[in-house]
């Protein structure tokens, strides 16, 4: 075989292994400090410590319950010991559809006078199906070690640092509101670092910052030792319906940082979210991190930023690049020009044809289209056997390694097959020219659409514009370019632009689950169009052989897929077992949510359950499985319609108290399509709130109340004048003791399914007509 020839195909395979190996290095989370490391240092081995002390008893503490307390105790008792001044801030507080009265814990060295106080945060409740323990114990505990960094430092920074452990997160943010609304030091915020997961392991992101996102930018790269962050999982993550406490800190214009993990999300929000499951080398780059950003933004001279967005990635998690938003056009500009020029140039001296630019674009493009379309047909085909969970699921999997090398071989199999096709046609320069053309114009689209989400393309074109400059030189001078200056004009861009892709492909999967796979076989192939020239160089059974290694590797990797289980101990299925009672009907049922959309046998066996799933209730948005149970004696649910004091209230507004007779630790109210009731309202010390009502399938809208005290709650809502009848519900965390047939049941969930989010549940749902018109 002619090495020559194929020694630009050779170099490109070295470098993207080299590459490879170079980015699952630097992205590995660090080794965590031990118990006697430097005070001044935040140690991942001493936080350990703590979190074992909150979560290590497993028990969950959703907002509300004793076990909550609990953890607030000890909390409180770390704090008060470290020299903290704390205090508990308690309060009715509403968001995402629900209304519930967080308890926070707020702890100040010195009181704030100004307004350049920075804010250290993190949520101490759990969901009620599993103890938290990454979340967000480890945003606790990683608070209270750095708590005590510090309480030693020699120094103190020049502005004054607030801890805030929130209650209610995952209630809706409550806690966060609560202290933005209502707490007194809320004003004499600045900036905040939050602290908080999506799953229990993996490297901390950085993903949202405050309005001056690139003065923030510069700070975090200039004052963290690994920073792993990049302006498109910022973009992504504003487009995905997921929350935090920092939503709420920036809706009160605090700058800052959002750091979050998102590894072995199977484990988030389930009893596995346990202290033994949560990473120490995740404890510590979440840690480290925290502690230097919050040191950097409690240093700051300038506390005025200007609000601006940038682009930005970090480069082998050890620098930030950062490029003001401003200047991503004009940089897309100039590549295209250049590019442009090149092209002429490349015409003008006979290396390139116009029908052979032609070629080559198709070529670059169709390739992209191509390994799109294989790409979501294979996704389609998993699922259609089963090996991917339905849509309703959540669409990760227990063995996906084969799938992300199968996935990345499709790339290179579409790319040998085109360069095959068009080899002739497009030659060196046609595929060159089409490669750069399509990342150039691609730059250009996403610059004019979302400037800081298309930073790989950019710099990709912009490598292609500098990678033919040693071509360049060689055409001005009338000669015909070198086949190294030819190859390095197709791998210094192919290259660049596969070292910036590679970070954001790690991070693909883990927070998008199987649709990461085509869309990373999509922008493989954008990059990847960088070989299609390389390729032409290569000989001919080089190119073949390619091909076949290609081909077998996507075959093989979905054999792999389609034998293995899609769930297993370690990555288990989310199965909830709920005790339904429909008191209108007197009825009551076993109904049980599967990820799968599948019954696991033993289950099945357990109980005569319905074939086919339904929906729980009217409009909600996920299925079921149903079999029917005895109806218990339950007190049922209360939704009470309160008198109107005379000529107080508006048409149509009436004051309703919903409460939970049987001491349930949640309420939900779910109004009909046709009341059109979008918000509610409640009274607090500092006056009315709304709480705009999540929109169920049907369009009927629903209020939660989490952490319902033994009165109930009180609320408004405004309506059109005409009696209604409005559906109460209320939730308690287990099922009924008195049943056997629910222990049993919960005994035939595999070893590879798991509760999740409020776990397995009791639920007594009725209906109650009330009438705005009532009493006028
Ligand atoms: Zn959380």
């Amino acid at each position: 075989m002619a090495v020559g020839k194929s020694r630009g195909l050779i170099i490109a395979g070295i470098g993207m292994a080299l590459i490879l190996g170079a980015t699952l290095a630097a992205y590995r989370t660090p080794t965590p400090l031990g118990i006697d490391a430097a005070p001044t240092m935040f140690s991942a081995a001493r936080a350990r410590e703590l979190l074992k002390e909150l979560v290590g008893d497993g028990v969950p503490h959703p907002m509300g319950s004793p076990a909550d307390a609990k953890v607030r105790d000890l909390i409180v008792k770390r704090l008060t010991a470290l020299g903290y001044t704390t205090e508990l801030q308690s309060g009715l507080a509403c968001g995402f559809g629900a209304c519930g009265t967080p308890t926070n814990i707020v702890a100040t060295r010195g009181e704030p006078s100004g307004n350049d106080a920075v804010m250290l945060a993190a949520h101490y409740d759990s969901v009620p199906a599993g103890p938290g323990a990454s979340d967000d114990g480890v945003g606790v505990a990683n608070l209270l070690e750095i708590a005590r960094v510090l309480s030693v430092m020699p120094a103190p920074p020049k502005h004054p640092i607030v801890l805030l452990v929130t209650d209610g997160e995952e209630s809706g943010l409550l806690g966060a509101s609560l202290f933005t609304r209502e707490h007194p030091l809320a004003k004499h915020i600045w900036a905040a670092v939050n602290m908080d997961t999506r799953g229990v392991s993996g490297p901390s992101l950085m993903f949202e910052t405050g309005m001056a996102n690139a003065w923030l930018m510069r700070l975090y790269g200039r004052s963290t030792l690994e920073p792993i962050t990049n302006s498109l999982c910022y973009v992504i993550y504003k487009l995905l319906p997921n929350n935090t406490d920092f939503t709420i800190f920036k809706a009160a214009s605090y700058q800052g940082f959002n750091l979050a993990f998102i590894g072995d999300v199977a484990y988030y929000h389930t009893p596995l979210d346990s202290f033994e499951n949560a990473s120490p080398t995740t404890m510590q780059h979440q840690g480290a991190n925290a502690l230097s950003s919050l040191l950097a933004l409690a240093n700051a001279s300038d506390l005025s930023p200007p609000a601006a967005d940038s682009l930005f990635f970090d480069v082998l998690a050890r620098a930030v690049v950062v490029w003001p938003v401003d200047f991503v056009l004009p940089a897309a500009v100039v590549a295209l020009v250049l590019l442009a020029a090149a092209t002429v140039l490349l015409i003008r001296r006979g290396q390139l044809s116009n029908s052979q630019a032609v070629f080559g674009f198709l070529g670059a493009l169709i390739n992209v289209l191509l390994s799109g379309a294989i790409g979501t047909a294979l996704l389609a085909l998993l699922r259609f056997l089963g090996r991917l969970p339905p849509m309703q699921g959540l669409s990760w999997i227990a063995h996906p390694l084969a799938m992300h090398v199968g996935f990345a071989a499709l790339a290179l199999l579409t790319t040998t097959a085109i360069a095959a096709w068009f080899a002739r046609r497009a030659g060196f320069w046609g595929f060159w020219f089409g490669a750069s053309m399509l990342v150039a114009l691609l730059s250009l689209a996403i610059a004019i659409v979302i400037p800081a989400a298309g930073y790989v393309a950019l710099l990709a074109a912009l490598a292609a514009a500098l990678g033919f400059a040693p071509s360049a030189w060689a055409l001005i001078k009338e000669r015909r370019p070198s086949q190294g200056a030819a190859d390095f004009a197709a791998l210094f861009p192919g290259l660049i632009g596969l070292s910036l892709l590679l970070p954001l492909l790690l991070l693909l999967y883990p927070a998008l689950g199987a649709p990461a796979w085509p869309i990373g076989t999509i922008a493989l192939c954008v990059t990847g169009g960088f070989l299609l020239p390389l390729l032409v160089h290569a000989t001919r059974p080089a190119r073949q052989r390619l091909t076949v290694i290609a081909a077998a590797t996507t075959f093989g990797a979905i054999c792999i897929t389609v034998l293995l289980p899609t769930y297993s101990e370690s990555w288990p299925q989310r199965v909830n077992v709920e005790y339904w009672v429909d008191a209108d009907s007197g009825q009551a049922h076993w109904y049980t949510q599967t990820a799968s959309l599948r019954l696991p046998r033993a289950m099945d066996e357990t109980l005569k359950f319905d074939p086919v799933p339904r929906d729980r209730f009217q409009g909600y948005p996920l299925k079921g499985f149903f079999a029917p149970a005895p109806a218990l004696k339950l007190a049922l649910p209360e939704l009470t319609q309160i008198a109107p004091n005379a000529g107080a209230s508006a048409p149509g507004r009436m004051e309703l108290l919903v409460r939970s007779a049987r001491g349930a630790p949640k309420a939900l109210v779910i109004f009909p399509a046709s009341a059109k009731i979008h918000d509610i309202e409640v009274a607090t010390p500092s006056g009315p709130l709304r709480a705009k009502l999540q929109t169920l399938n049907n369009g009927s809208t629903v209020f939660q109340a989490p952490g319902v005290a033994e009165g109930g709650l009180r609320f408004w809502v405004t309506a059109p004048a005409a009696p209604m009848t409005v559906q109460v519900a209320d939730e308690s965390y287990e099922l009924p003791g008195d049943l056997p047939d629910g222990k049993k049941l919960q005994q035939a969930r595999p070893k590879n399914a798991t509760s999740s989010q409020d776990g397995d549940v009791t639920m007594v749902q009725r209906t109650v007509r009330v009438d705005p018109a009532a009493g006028r």
